[in-house]
């Protein structure tokens, strides 16, 4: 069977290796006789997987002893409400930074909970670029200030980040682990896996572990970072095939040579794509300005809705899969996370090639 060119943004492809691997352990686990999902959640061998993802998680990003690693439900949106819930305390802000329409969601879940600011944003310029941020616009006093480190929708990313004096808190979900980066300018890093880490159905929270005395005991018992904090994420079932899942791909990620590693092979898959669009002579014009462009989401359109369409149509029919824009924006969108193999990113730019030459 052939695997498809698939660059859907989410869930997304995974390393063919880890789909290989997990196969032969659906049905019998390191020779228990039982399947990875079928093991008890606390049992040795899940407890031996999911000390290992987390440890793993640890190496990939040198995450200090003084930071917890999460193993969450819910998706990076229940983050966008656990966040305020459990940092936002009643005599601070929360300070967002506007950069797409998930750093927008995250802060509409930000107002129901407490006082909120948008310290800066480029919703004005249809978020084709990354805010800038200066130290005078951030209140010494906040509770936090948010981030978005990738826009899986415009296509836009932060190229270094910001250093501020209260806790930097990052959704991650769409280039953790894809370049690498210092954990100890974060207070709070937060990702759902179906991006770079994994299947869906599993979220990663990195938090530095003096946060955890914000958090309120009248906040409901799931929805408390310190519960998940103080039982290793096995207060209540763990997505165990999910975390299972994970434990394989940051293994991937480790035979890769790392995030230092990834990150130079993103840059390469990026360049072939963006170098398609430039070289195009404005047949097919990106949408990120370039100094905010995104190595794991590309999006470009062409010059009129009419040829977006034929373009998608030919590109589907020629076997790529998930090049359409997201539904909120349209046009077209590439995403090439760290399982996405770069020849699989020298064909789509062939294609574009001589989708063009045709026209
Ligand atoms: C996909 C995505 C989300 C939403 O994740 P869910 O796990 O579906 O809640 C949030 N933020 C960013 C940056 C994303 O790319």
């Amino acid at each position: 069977m052939e695997r498809a060119l698939n660059f859907n943004a989410g869930p997304a492809a995974l390393p063919e290796s880890v789909l290989l691997e997990a196969q032969k352990n659906l049905l019998n686990f390191n020779g228990t006789g039982m399947g990875v999902m079928e093991l008890s959640h606390r049992s040795k061998p899940y407890e031996e997987v999911h000390l290992k993802a987390k440890e793993l998680l640890k190496q990939l990003l040198s995450i200090p002893d003084d930071y917890d690693v999460l193993f969450l439900q819910g998706g990076a949106s229940l983050q966008f409400s656990m966040i305020p819930m459990n940092l936002l305390t009643e005599d601070r802000t929360g300070c967002y930074v506007l950069s797409g329409s998930w750093s927008e969601k995250a802060l509409k879940e930000a107002q129901k909970i407490g006082k909120t600011a948008i310290i800066a944003s480029t919703k004005e310029q249809g978020f084709k670029e990354i805010p800038t941020l200066s130290a005078e616009d951030i209140d010494p006093n906040a509770a936090y200030v948010h981030i978005t480190s990738n826009n899986t929708i415009f296509g836009t990313q932060w190229q270094s980040f910001p250093e501020v004096s209260v806790p930097l808190v990052a959704d991650m979900s769409s280039d953790i682990l894809s370049r690498p980066f210092n954990v100890e300018n974060f207070g709070l890093i937060y990702a759902g896996a179906q991006k770079n880490l994994g299947p869906s159905g599993v979220t990663v929270v990195i938090i530095k572990k003096d946060l955890l005395s914000r958090s309120s005991d009248q906040l409901p018992t799931m929805l408390n970072y310190q519960t998940h904090a103080k039982n290793n994420s096995l207060y209540n079932t763990p997505p165990t095939l999910a975390i299972y899942l994970l434990k394989l791909v940051l293994e991937w990620a480790v035979n890769q040579g790392g995030v230092e590693k990834l990150a130079q092979v993103n840059e390469a898959k990026a360049k072939i794509l963006y170098d398609a669009i430039d070289e195009s002579e404005g047949f097919y014009i990106g949408y990120a300005e370039k100094n905010s462009r995104s190595r794991m989401n590309v999006t470009f359109n062409l010059q009129t809705e009419e040829l977006n369409q034929a373009f998608l149509a030919q590109a589907k029919e020629a076997g790529f899969v998930g090049v359409n824009g997201h539904r909120s924006v349209g046009g077209c969108r590439a995403s090439i996370y760290n399982a996405v193999p770069i020849e699989n990113v020298e064909k789509l730019a062939q294609f574009m090639k001589q989708f063009k030459a045709n026209y």
